[in-house]
C-alpha cells in the first residue's frame, strides 16, 4: 500500500491544507478532497461522525461489534461454552479411564 499524502495544495497552489487520509472504496485510491479543519477526513469519509452518543446507541455498538468475519460478542459466548462443556467431558472421560 503506498504511503498516504499528508499535505494537499489547492486554489492553484496557493493554498496549503492536509489531505483526507480516506480512501476510495471504488478505485482504492486516496481521497482527494482535503480534510476538515477538525479531523482528517474530508466530510464524505466521516469527518463529522461522532461515534454513538446516547447510552442507547453506546449499548447497540458494543452488541453489534465484529471482531472479525462472523465473530460477534454473542457467538465467542457461544464458543465460550461449547469449550467449557468441551473441557468437562474431557476431564469426565479422562476420570472414567483411570
Ligand atoms: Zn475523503
Amino acid at each position: 500500500m503506498p504511503q498516504k499524502q499528508t499535505w494537499l495544495l489547492t486554489a492553484g497552489g496557493q493554498i496549503q491544507c492536509r489531505r483526507c487520509q480516506g480512501t476510495s472504496r471504488r478505485t482504492g485510491l486516496q481521497c482527494g478532497a482535503p480534510a476538515e479543519q477538525h479531523s482528517e477526513k474530508c466530510r464524505f469519509h466521516g469527518s463529522r461522525a461522532t461515534g454513538p452518543i446516547t447510552l442507547e446507541g453506546l449499548e447497540r455498538c458494543a452488541q453489534a461489534k465484529w471482531k472479525g468475519l462472523g465473530d460477534t460478542r454473542a457467538q465467542r459466548a457461544l464458543d465460550r461454552q461449547a469449550m467449557q462443556l468441551v473441557k468437562v467431558c474431557g476431564e469426565v472421560l479422562k476420570a472414567i479411564q483411570t
